[in-house]
């Protein structure tokens, strides 16, 4: 099967990682700030926060942007869960904004319009979570506008999109936004087996995350309430959880930032050819419509009708394509409805879920086994 996503590991990322076996840290030791620092260099960010998977970086961005019970957070229906349960963890009521179905990002003028309702009904949200879809940046300085505007904090959910670029600056530099989370999952740009990663350039949001991190607590005395007792003593001023990466992570993670722009050139050198080979199949391609670069994280393809949508996936994964579907709206979930969403809620966002499949994207995948997916899709679109 050949999958829609898969890692890439080298050999050198495998001497990274046994290095860390022999040394004397496996969990948060001297690799977690090594990985960290490459990471917020490659993005031009000051400061970086590695944690154990990207969920738990949107939570603890979320507390430390001061989310809490009752305030509203906006986010995109076309994304994973994580996107938006990471306000819920917060106690905060999501809201789900429309995606453009050029881009397949949150829709800017969607989102003017629901602010310009929401502040005369006085239930603006207090952040939005635009989400980086399959890698292509959202407009971030018309959505910092609208903050400005409307006094809501941005997280930038960035978790497709490391090594993409906005207004010819890496996504994650946080020009437009308050932080922005990637994730390090295997099928993600770059790999820390589960990793992820805020970047700021808020020193005091750096400050609150590394507490965030690790249960709340400081050992640095200028924190403390009263004096420490002594170098053995810490403090713990808020609750905060154990998020921590290991060292064995943060090593596969920083040895993979090596190739990170050999990745990036292979994902845009595949969607470039699959735009051309797939041109006259009737199926709706992606674009770039942004003024960047999409990071192609996923190469997500439309049926022309919804009808079509399933037997093609069908006969792709028969004949051994690993397609998948991203994503299923959000608030379609049984616990979002539950909440009180409801079908109809982003009409965009429903009619692309019916159409949409994701082709195999992935560094690794060789010449072969492209010209057999673009033949075998090319066939199948015929044939149904
Ligand atoms: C993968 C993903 C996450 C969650 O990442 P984990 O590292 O698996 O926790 C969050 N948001 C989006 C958009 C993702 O694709």
């Amino acid at each position: 099967m050949i999958p829609y996503g898969r890692q890439d590991i080298s050999e050198d990322d495998i001497a990274a990682v046994v290095a860390i076996l022999r040394s004397d840290w496996l969990t948060q030791g001297p690799a977690i700030e090594r990985f960290e620092r490459k990471v917020a260099d490659y993005c031009g960010a000051r400061f970086a926060v590695a944690v154990a998977n990207a969920t738990a970086a949107l939570h603890i961005a979320c507390l430390a942007l001061g989310i809490g019970e009752g305030d509203r957070v906006w986010t995109s229906p076309n994304t994973f869960v994580a996107s938006a349960n990471c306000a819920r963890y917060c106690g905060a009521q999501v809201s789900f904004v429309d995606i453009d179905p050029a881009s397949y990002n949150l829709s800017l003028s969607e989102l003017q319009a629901r602010l310009e309702t929401a502040a005369k009904n006085g239930t603006l949200p207090r952040l939005v979570i635009p989400v980086h879809f399959a890698g292509q940046s959202c407009d971030m300085s018309a959505i910092a506008d609208l903050a400005q505007c409307y006094g809501f904090k941005v997280l930038e959910d960035a978790s497709h999109a490391i090594g993409g670029s906005y207004l010819g600056k890496p996504i994650g530099n946080c020009d437009y936004a308050d932080a922005a989370v990637f994730s390090f999952h295997p099928v993600k740009i770059v790999t820390s087996g589960e990793g992820g990663m805020i970047v700021t350039n808020r020193e005091d949001l750096y400050q609150h995350l590394l507490r965030l991190r690790s249960h709340g607590i400081t050992r640095d005395p200028l924190l403390m309430e009263g004096a420490a007792d002594g170098d053995w003593y810490y403090q713990q001023l808020e609750l905060g959880f154990n998020y921590r990466m290991t060292d064995l992570q943060a090593a596969l993670g920083a040895s993979q930032m090596e190739r990170i722009d050999e990745f990036i050139a292979r994902r845009r050198e595949l969607a470039a050819r699959y735009q051309a080979a797939l041109a006259h199949t009737g199926l709706v391609l992606p674009a770039e419509t942004h003024p960047g670069q999409s990071a192609w994280h996923l190469y997500a393809v439309q049926t022309p009708t919804p009808q079509m949508r399933r037997p093609l996936f069908d006969r792709l994964r028969r004949t051994g394509i690993g397609v998948n579907v991203h994503y299923i709206p959000v608030y379609l979930q049984p616990y979002y409805r539950r909440l009180g969403h409801r079908p109809g809620e982003c009409p965009q966002a429903e009619t692309y879920y019916q159409r949409a499949i994701s082709l195999p994207m992935f560094p690794r995948l060789s010449d072969q086994e492209f010209e057999s997916v673009v033949d075998i899709v090319t066939v199948a679109m015929r044939e149904i």
